[in-house]
Order: structure tokens, then C-alpha cells, then sequence
């Protein structure tokens, strides 16, 4: 069953096509990596599913209900959580409050009125916080200020404030982008051990994330979508070798 279908979305930028009548459907529970060259549109088709950009035709649903013309923060309340391509975080805070301001927001109304709800919701979600950063590896450093921590350990958070949110659909944009072998070693695990029933879509340029996660692979080039499949057959998919060579 897919929990993500996306039909026919068109997407143009001052006369530039960034999205070519893409389509793509996203099975539930399954980790789908969109490759391509810099360029596609991949981080444009993200753009689409959470609310920062409107397709200029085309349609995106999620478990049943669109997606289009809704508020991010309506996108997110409907349970889907994202990584972006460069840490968004409050650098000045610690880890702890960082991974419970998201909590906050999706789990304690009270968020609204009173920055730090009432005092049972905020140990009900420095207990969820908390659990999260354990499953996450960051508990040992769940009071330093986020400024201080590795970039290794900043996407980590940033995985940990989705996480805690209990997301349906995670979509990552590059979780790996600007690491090292180690600390991308490191995030591949992450991602195979942590939320293992939430559905993940995830753009990647390192293959070896990509054949290590992904139980499918679409392929962008040009805006538009020129191959989808299990990674099996994308290995060997002449057009995919030829749009990644520049052929
Ligand atoms: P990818 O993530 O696959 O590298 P992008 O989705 O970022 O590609 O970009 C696809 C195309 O759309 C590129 O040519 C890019 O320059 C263009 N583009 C993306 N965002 C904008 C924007 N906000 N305004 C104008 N052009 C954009
Ligand atoms: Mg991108």
C-alpha cells in the first residue's frame, strides 16, 4: 500500500521546468531514495510534500488526504517530519531542549499559550525527549549546547527532533551530505536501527547509503523521474548510468 503518491507535478521556476511531470509512489513502512544528478529536482519534489513550495500542477497525497494548500506546520501535525539539507537548530540551546521543542509542539496544545506547557506535560516530554536521544546514541550529551557538538552529531539531533515527533513519512534531504566515511557509516546505522516502521524517503548522492537503505530507488535527472525500481535493477540501468556520467 502506498502511503505517498505523487501524480503528474509540474514545477517551473522564471520559465526553468524544475519538475517535469513527476510521479512517484512511496510504500508504506519502506525506505524509497530518490538519486540524481545536482540539479534534478530532488530537493524541489521534497519541497512539494511539506508545504514550502506549491506545484504549479499535479497532485500530492499522503495516507488519503492531499498534501497541496495545506501549512507546513498542518503538513507536520498530519505526521510527517523532515530533515533538511543544512541543520535547522537552535544552536544555543542544549540537545535536551532542542529534541523537546518539537515534542512540544506536536504533543501538548498548551505549546501555543505557554512556551513550556504545564509542568506533567514537560516531564511527559523530557521523558519522550530523553528516550529518543538513548535510541539516538546522543544521551551522554543531551545537556551541551548544540553550538558545541560535531556536525556528525548535529544531524543527529535534527534526526532525533523528527523522531520524537512519531512521524508517519521522514523525509531526509541528504542526511549524509559534508561528513565523513565514519560519521556517514555512522547515520547509515542510524537510519536502519532507529524508527524501522516509519516510511523514509531519502535523498542521497553517497551510492553506498543508497544500496545500504533503500528498499527502492527512483532516479531524477532533468526534473523528471527516467527510472524506478529496487536497487537490484537500478545497479545495472544503462539510463541511469548515463545520466549520472552526463551522457
Ligand atoms: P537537486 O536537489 O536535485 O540538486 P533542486 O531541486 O535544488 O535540485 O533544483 C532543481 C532546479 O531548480 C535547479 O536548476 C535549480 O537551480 C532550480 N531551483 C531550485 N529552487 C529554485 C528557486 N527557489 N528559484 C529558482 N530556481 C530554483
Ligand atoms: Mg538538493
Amino acid at each position: 500500500m502506498s502511503i505517498l503518491k505523487v501524480t503528474d507535478v509540474n514545477k517551473s521556476f522564471a520559465g526553468l521546468k524544475a519538475l517535469d511531470a513527476v510521479n512517484l509512489e512511496v510504500e508504506a513502512g519502506k525506505v524509497h531514495a530518490i538519486i540524481g544528478p545536482n540539479g534534478a529536482g530532488k530537493s524541489t519534489l521534497l519541497n512539494c510534500f511539506v508545504g514550502r513550495l506549491m506545484p504549479d500542477t499535479g497532485s500530492v497525497d499522503f495516507d488519503g488526504t492531499s498534501l497541496l494548500g495545506i501549512k507546513p506546520h498542518q503538513i507536520n501535525q498530519a505526521g510527517v517530519a523532515r530533515v533538511f539539507q543544512t541543520p535547522e537548530l537552535f544552536t544555543e540551546m542544549s540537545v535536551l531542549e532542542n529534541v523537546m521543542i518539537p515534542a512540544f509542539a506536536k504533543f501538548d496544545g498548551a505549546f501555543r499559550i505557554n512556551a513550556w506547557g504545564s509542568i506533567r506535560a514537560r516531564a511527559e516530554i523530557r521523558e519522550r525527549a530523553e528516550s529518543v536521544l538513548a535510541d539516538i546514541g546522543l544521551i551522554d550529551h543531551k545537556d551541551e549546547i548544540v553550538a558545541s557538538l560535531s556536525r556528525g552529531d548535529k544531524r543527529r539531533v535534527e534526526m532525533a527532533m523528527c523522531l520524537v515527533q512519531e512521524p508517519k513519512l521522514l523525509l531526509l534531504d541528504e542526511p549524509t551530505a559534508g561528513m565523513s566515511r565514519a560519521d556517514t557509516n555512522n547515520t547509515v546505522e542510524l537510519l536502519q536501527k532507529v524508527g524501522t516502521h516509519i516510511t523514509k524517503v531519502v535523498i542521497e548522492h553517497d551510492m553506498h547509503v543508497v544500496f545500504s537503505l533503500a528498499d527502492r530507488i527512483s532516479v531524477m535527472a532533468q526534473g523528471t523521474v527516467i527510472a524506478e525500481g529496487r536497487p537490484e535493477e537500478i545497479r545495472g540501468n544503462p539510463k541511469v548510468q548515463e545520466a549520472y556520467l552526463g551522457g
